[in-house]
């Protein structure tokens, strides 16, 4: 571990003692979920404050590529210890279960009780998936292993319910990988639905071609309902915030921590939120969606606006738009759709073996980000795209 001096003022108190390569008097930042978001909230973080960074894994999974671990790609994930290795940043092995507001405490699954001056929020989401039916024949991408043992395990009928892009990566990577199996892609409207007519059509194209067979424009309201040997269901993502909202964390209607433009909680701004559990707003795209295309972005724009704060100066407005979505159609083909910074689509659009390099491309360069950022954290908001 590297030793780095803080230039922060002691315009905070700090509460606990946590990372000895930093000053007492330096604030002390409780980053809670090390996934894109949280991670690099940390990294970015660490040469300005004492970080400590609280997540049961001491991996860093790649959530994006869960489509590939489930088809049977060995291993997604990357030891924390790499990124943290040359920072400062304490990394507690345990699951936050409780936040005390008034106390600024986070209770730990294993009894830990942690006190910040300011907290980053950055539990990102998982599944939305209707109880029923979700079991041994049903399951999501966050058990993403089993589904791969069972692929293993011999031929059959599979369903994926969801025609968004996790659902289209998923059935692509699947059918391509197995194809003894029988896959079929449900959705309640278009497939891609965010994509433009072209796009679609290719991504329509390149699944029928590898035997996926589409049903659109029928919802599917359980598993059960589904004649299937096994059911994926991709639907629809729920933020993480159970914990914000039994300590008292104001919500928006979607379920997600209302923060303002700075991305500090509209009832706590002690507290700032990052990723997929942040109801996060800019005004080139209005509310941003969840994904890591925007949990990289918030997570150093939490850190920008904390390190603003700590200099006693006035943190500027997140200002994100997007340029391209990418998807992958298997390991073979893909799609890179052109978009406004508001994220609708425009007629540009690359298709076939370029779009997949271009998709790995951009895939790699999230934890190239991460490792840049644990190296070179000042590096990061100079970025295109980033803040
Ligand atoms: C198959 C698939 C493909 C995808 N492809 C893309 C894509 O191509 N492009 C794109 O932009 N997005 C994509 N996404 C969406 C993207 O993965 C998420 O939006 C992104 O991971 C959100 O990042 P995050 O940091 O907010 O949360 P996460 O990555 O979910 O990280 C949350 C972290 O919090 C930790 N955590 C949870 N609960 C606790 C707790 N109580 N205490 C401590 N830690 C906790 C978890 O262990 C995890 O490390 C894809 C998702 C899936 C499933």
């Amino acid at each position: 571990m590297t030793t780095r001096t803080t230039n922060t003022p002691n315009t905070l108190n700090a509460t606990n003692a946590t990372n000895a390569t930093h000053s007492d008097k330096a604030p002390h930042v409780l980053v809670i979920g090390a996934g894109y978001a949280g991670l690099m909230a940390a990294l970015r973080l660490d040469p300005h404050a004492r970080v400590t960074l609280v997540d049961p894994s001491d991996r860093f999974t790649e959530r994006i590529r869960a489509h590939e671990r489930a088809a049977g790609r060995p291993d997604v994930t990357h030891p924390l210890g790499g990124f943290l290795r040359s920072t400062g940043i304490r990394h507690v092995p345990s699951r936050a279960t409780a936040i005390d507001l008034a106390a600024r405490r986070v209770t730990t699954d294993d009894g830990q009780r942690l006190r910040y001056d300011r907290l980053v929020y950055a539990l990102g989401s998982r599944t939305s998936a209707p109880v029923a039916g979700i079991g041994e024949r049903a399951h999501t991408l966050e058990a993403a292993e089993s589904l791969a043992k069972r692929l293993r395990d011999g031929p059959g009928s599979l369903a994926v319910v969801g025609g968004g892009l996790t659902g289209v990566e998923l059935a692509a990577e699947l059918a391509e990988s197995h194809p003894d199996w029988s896959v079929r892609l449900h959705s309640d409207g278009d497939i891609g639905a965010g994509l433009s007519a072209r796009g679609r059509d290719h991504v329509r194209e390149v699944l029928t071609a590898r035997g996926v067979r589409i049903h659109e424009g029928h919802r599917i309201a359980r598993a059960d309902d589904l004649e299937a040997d096994e059911v994926v269901w991709t639907a629809a993502m729920a933020p993480n915030s159970e914990l914000a909202a039994a300590a008292g964390l104001s919500l928006d209607a979607s379920g997600r921590i209302a923060v303002d433009a700075v991305l500090r909680s509209v009832s706590h701004p002690e507290v700032y939120v990052a990723g997929d559990a942040a109801a996060a707003h800019s005004p080139k795209v209005g509310a941003l969606r969840m994904a890591c295309a925007t949990a990289i972005p918030t997570g150093s724009h939490v850190a920008t606006s904390l390190i603003a704060e700590f200099r006693g100066r006035q943190p500027r407005p997140l200002d994100f738009g997007f340029l391209v979505q990418c998807v992958s159609l298997g390991r073979h083909d893909g799609l890179v759709q052109f978009v406004r910074p508001d994220d609708s689509p425009r007629d540009r659009l690359l298709k076939g073996a370029l779009a997949a390099r271009v998709k790995e491309r951009v895939v790699r360069s999230t934890v190239g980000t991460l490792r840049l950022a644990a190296r070179w954290p000042w590096t990061v908001p100079l970025i295109p795209g980033m803040s």
